[in-house]
Protein backbone atom coordinates (compact mmCIF):
# COMPACT_ATOMS: atom_id res chain seq x y z
CA UNK A 1 0.00 0.00 0.00
CA UNK A 2 1.63 3.61 -1.22
CA UNK A 3 2.27 5.35 1.93
CA UNK A 4 0.45 9.04 2.06
CA UNK A 5 2.76 11.57 0.57
CA UNK A 6 1.82 13.82 2.73
CA UNK A 7 3.09 13.92 6.27
CA UNK A 8 0.47 15.61 8.61
CA UNK A 9 -2.07 15.05 6.27
CA UNK A 10 -4.68 16.71 8.45
CA UNK A 11 -2.79 20.04 7.81
CA UNK A 12 -2.26 19.67 3.72
CA UNK A 13 -6.37 18.85 4.09
CA UNK A 14 -6.98 21.84 5.53
CA UNK A 15 -4.73 23.71 3.21
CA UNK A 16 -7.02 21.66 0.03
CA UNK A 17 -10.12 23.01 2.04
CA UNK A 18 -9.00 26.61 2.49
CA UNK A 19 -8.05 27.06 -0.99
CA UNK A 20 -11.19 25.39 -2.53
CA UNK A 21 -13.24 28.06 -0.22
CA UNK A 22 -11.22 30.83 -1.33
CA UNK A 23 -10.95 30.19 -5.31
CA UNK A 24 -15.17 29.37 -4.79
CA UNK A 25 -15.63 32.89 -4.21
CA UNK A 26 -12.81 34.50 -6.41
CA UNK A 27 -11.17 32.42 -8.81
CA UNK A 28 -8.51 34.95 -9.21
CA UNK A 29 -7.74 35.60 -5.48
CA UNK A 30 -3.99 33.54 -5.67
CA UNK A 31 -3.16 34.63 -9.06
CA UNK A 32 -3.70 38.47 -8.07
CA UNK A 33 -2.25 37.91 -4.47
CA UNK A 34 0.88 36.16 -6.18
CA UNK A 35 1.66 39.59 -7.97
CA UNK A 36 2.71 41.77 -5.22
CA UNK A 37 2.44 42.49 -1.61
CA UNK A 38 1.40 45.75 -0.59
CA UNK A 39 0.90 45.90 2.99
CA UNK A 40 0.49 48.95 5.21
CA UNK A 41 1.22 47.61 8.37
CA UNK A 42 3.88 46.04 9.92
CA UNK A 43 3.37 43.84 13.05
CA UNK A 44 6.16 42.94 15.73
CA UNK A 45 5.07 40.41 17.97
CA UNK A 46 5.12 37.82 20.34
CA UNK A 47 5.29 34.49 18.97
CA UNK A 48 3.07 33.01 21.12
CA UNK A 49 0.35 30.55 18.90
CA UNK A 50 -2.23 32.53 20.61
CA UNK A 51 -1.85 35.74 18.89
CA UNK A 52 -1.60 35.60 15.31
CA UNK A 53 -1.76 38.74 13.66
CA UNK A 54 -4.11 38.21 10.66
CA UNK A 55 -7.22 37.02 12.69
CA UNK A 56 -6.37 39.74 15.50
CA UNK A 57 -6.79 42.40 13.26
CA UNK A 58 -9.43 41.16 10.13
CA UNK A 59 -6.44 41.43 7.79
CA UNK A 60 -6.50 38.82 4.38
CA UNK A 61 -3.09 37.56 2.96
CA UNK A 62 -1.08 40.63 1.38
CA UNK A 63 -2.17 43.20 4.41
CA UNK A 64 -0.19 42.80 7.19
CA UNK A 65 4.21 41.92 7.30
CA UNK A 66 4.92 40.15 10.04
CA UNK A 67 7.91 39.58 12.38
CA UNK A 68 7.12 37.94 15.58
CA UNK A 69 10.14 36.20 18.56
CA UNK A 70 9.84 35.61 22.38
CA UNK A 71 8.34 38.45 24.01
CA UNK A 72 8.32 40.79 21.30
CA UNK A 73 11.29 42.44 21.71
CA UNK A 74 13.45 44.86 19.32
CA UNK A 75 17.07 44.59 19.96
CA UNK A 76 19.24 47.15 18.20
CA UNK A 77 21.97 44.08 17.39
CA UNK A 78 19.15 41.43 15.76
CA UNK A 79 20.09 41.44 12.42
CA UNK A 80 16.70 39.65 11.75
CA UNK A 81 13.90 42.32 13.03
CA UNK A 82 16.34 45.26 11.75
CA UNK A 83 16.76 43.60 8.42
CA UNK A 84 12.54 43.09 8.24
CA UNK A 85 11.98 47.26 9.64
CA UNK A 86 14.47 48.40 7.18
CA UNK A 87 12.24 45.59 4.17
CA UNK A 88 9.44 46.52 5.47
CA UNK A 89 10.27 50.51 5.12
CA UNK A 90 12.41 51.32 2.75
CA UNK A 91 10.40 48.33 0.21
CA UNK A 92 7.19 47.60 1.15
CA UNK A 93 6.14 51.49 2.38
CA UNK A 94 4.79 50.33 5.37
CA UNK A 95 2.80 53.22 6.86
CA UNK A 96 2.32 51.63 10.39
CA UNK A 97 4.69 49.36 12.56
CA UNK A 98 2.64 48.15 15.85
CA UNK A 99 4.48 46.52 18.53
CA UNK A 100 2.02 43.85 19.79
CA UNK A 101 2.77 42.14 23.40
CA UNK A 102 0.06 40.23 25.16
CA UNK A 103 -1.15 39.66 28.56
CA UNK A 104 -0.13 36.50 29.96
CA UNK A 105 3.00 36.48 27.99
CA UNK A 106 5.36 33.47 29.13
CA UNK A 107 8.05 35.17 27.95
CA UNK A 108 7.54 38.15 30.32
CA UNK A 109 6.95 35.84 32.76
CA UNK A 110 10.16 34.40 32.44
CA UNK A 111 11.64 37.76 33.02
CA UNK A 112 10.17 37.81 36.48
CA UNK A 113 10.78 34.49 37.44
CA UNK A 114 14.11 33.00 38.60
CA UNK A 115 13.65 29.82 36.55
CA UNK A 116 16.70 28.56 33.89
CA UNK A 117 15.45 28.07 31.03
CA UNK A 118 18.36 27.33 28.73
CA UNK A 119 19.80 29.55 25.63
CA UNK A 120 16.41 32.07 25.92
CA UNK A 121 17.51 33.32 29.06
CA UNK A 122 19.64 35.56 26.76
CA UNK A 123 16.47 36.63 24.97
CA UNK A 124 14.57 37.18 27.56
CA UNK A 125 16.79 39.24 29.34
CA UNK A 126 16.05 42.06 27.64
CA UNK A 127 12.55 41.96 29.14
CA UNK A 128 14.39 41.67 32.56
CA UNK A 129 16.30 44.71 31.99
CA UNK A 130 12.68 46.42 31.20
CA UNK A 131 12.03 45.55 34.57
CA UNK A 132 14.43 46.66 36.65
CA UNK A 133 14.39 50.25 34.90
CA UNK A 134 10.57 50.15 36.17
CA UNK A 135 11.16 48.29 39.08
CA UNK A 136 10.02 50.99 41.52
CA UNK A 137 6.66 50.82 40.01
CA UNK A 138 6.70 47.79 39.67
CA UNK A 139 6.90 46.73 42.86
CA UNK A 140 4.64 49.02 44.25
CA UNK A 141 1.74 46.66 42.73
CA UNK A 142 -0.29 44.26 44.88
CA UNK A 143 0.33 41.27 43.04
CA UNK A 144 2.23 39.37 40.86
CA UNK A 145 -0.35 39.30 38.35
CA UNK A 146 -0.35 42.84 38.15
CA UNK A 147 3.22 43.02 37.60
CA UNK A 148 2.86 40.68 34.86
CA UNK A 149 0.32 42.64 33.45
CA UNK A 150 2.04 46.01 34.06
CA UNK A 151 5.36 44.70 32.56
CA UNK A 152 3.94 43.15 29.75
CA UNK A 153 2.70 46.62 28.64
CA UNK A 154 5.72 48.54 30.06
CA UNK A 155 8.02 45.98 27.44
CA UNK A 156 5.78 46.89 24.77
CA UNK A 157 6.43 50.46 25.93
CA UNK A 158 10.28 49.82 25.52
CA UNK A 159 10.18 48.30 22.49
CA UNK A 160 8.69 50.92 20.62
CA UNK A 161 11.60 53.50 21.70
CA UNK A 162 13.64 50.78 20.06
CA UNK A 163 11.66 50.54 16.96
CA UNK A 164 11.85 54.91 16.56
CA UNK A 165 15.84 54.67 17.64
CA UNK A 166 16.35 52.05 14.44
CA UNK A 167 18.44 53.81 11.33
CA UNK A 168 15.94 52.61 8.95
CA UNK A 169 12.94 54.83 10.85
CA UNK A 170 15.12 57.57 11.48
CA UNK A 171 15.96 58.02 8.12
CA UNK A 172 12.15 57.50 7.00
CA UNK A 173 11.37 60.31 9.04
CA UNK A 174 13.85 62.57 7.56
CA UNK A 175 13.33 61.96 4.27
CA UNK A 176 9.31 62.65 5.32
CA UNK A 177 8.51 59.02 4.71
CA UNK A 178 4.75 58.90 6.51
CA UNK A 179 5.40 56.19 9.53
CA UNK A 180 3.94 55.76 12.56
CA UNK A 181 5.17 53.82 15.55
CA UNK A 182 2.09 52.23 17.80
CA UNK A 183 2.27 49.92 21.13
CA UNK A 184 -0.58 47.51 21.65
CA UNK A 185 -1.28 44.88 24.68
CA UNK A 186 -3.61 42.43 23.67
CA UNK A 187 -5.87 40.19 25.41
CA UNK A 188 -5.81 36.50 25.20
CA UNK A 189 -9.15 36.31 27.71
CA UNK A 190 -11.16 38.88 25.66
CA UNK A 191 -9.46 38.87 22.03
CA UNK A 192 -9.54 42.84 22.34
CA UNK A 193 -6.36 44.08 21.08
CA UNK A 194 -5.90 47.98 23.36
CA UNK A 195 -3.38 50.85 22.09
CA UNK A 196 -0.79 51.89 24.69
CA UNK A 197 -0.79 55.47 24.35
CA UNK A 198 2.51 55.70 22.63
CA UNK A 199 1.93 56.42 19.00
CA UNK A 200 5.00 57.88 17.59
CA UNK A 201 5.26 59.98 14.04
CA UNK A 202 8.49 61.95 14.32
CA UNK A 203 11.26 61.98 16.22
CA UNK A 204 10.63 64.93 17.86
CA UNK A 205 7.43 63.42 19.54
CA UNK A 206 9.86 60.06 20.89
CA UNK A 207 10.69 61.36 24.04
CA UNK A 208 7.89 63.29 24.96
CA UNK A 209 5.39 61.04 24.00
CA UNK A 210 7.31 58.36 26.24
CA UNK A 211 7.55 60.35 29.38
CA UNK A 212 3.87 61.39 28.75
CA UNK A 213 2.79 57.74 29.11
CA UNK A 214 5.32 56.68 31.74
CA UNK A 215 4.72 59.29 34.24
CA UNK A 216 0.41 58.87 33.55
CA UNK A 217 0.64 55.21 34.04
CA UNK A 218 3.32 53.89 35.09
CA UNK A 219 4.82 56.31 38.43
CA UNK A 220 4.09 55.64 42.08
CA UNK A 221 2.69 58.79 43.18
CA UNK A 222 4.70 60.44 45.84
ZN1 LIG B 1 4.19 36.08 24.57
Amino acid sequence: MPQNPYILKSLFDANKAWVDNVTDTDSAYFERLAKQQSPEYLWIGCSDSRVPANQITGLAPGEVFVHRNIANVVVHSDLNVLSVIQFAIEFIKVKHIMVVGHYGCSGVKASMDHQRLGLSDNWIRHVRDVGQKHAKYLDSLPSEHERHDKLCELNVIEQVVHVCQTSSVQEAWDRNQPLTVHGWAYGLKDGIARDLGISVTNPREMRSRYQAVIEKRYTVAD
